[in-house]
């Protein structure tokens, strides 16, 4: 799966590659097009989430971030579980980014034990 994403990529890259500017430019205003007319696209289809769910998730979760309860400044982020697809909860950039996307269980009780033993360090 991974190497086929990298095989994707390296596609993705060479095609964009051969562009010219202009083709470049009309094909980023065709992508912001349908996106401005089809709002929650992605979100549907990466992470089969409609636009509604999404919402209640969001009114659910006091329009916080699940991980660091403050109150989202930006559009929130969909935190899913990669093995598996299932959808947790919403995030802030810094908790999809660093704090939980970064790890699995096994990887935050390590970070976790080792916060705590330096916890109990006089400076
Ligand atoms: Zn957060």
């Amino acid at each position: 799966m991974a190497r086929d994403l990298a095989r994707k990529r390296e596609r993705d890259r060479a095609r964009w590659a051969s562009l010219t500017p202009e083709q470049r430019a009309a094909k980023n205003a065709r992508v912001r097009a349908r996106h401005a007319a089809n709002p929650g696209y992605w979100r549907k289809r990466k992470y089969d989430l409609t636009s509604e769910a999404y919402d209640a998730m969001k009114e659910a979760q006091a329009g916080r971030c699940a991980v660091c309860k403050e109150v989202f400044t930006s559009t929130p982020s969909v935190d899913h579980d990669k093995a598996t697809g299932q959808v947790r909860g919403l995030l802030c950039h810094q908790c999809n980014i660093n704090r939980v996307g970064a790890h699995t269980v096994e990887t935050a009780r390590k970070v976790l034990a080792y916060l705590e033993h330096w916890s109990q360090h006089e400076p």
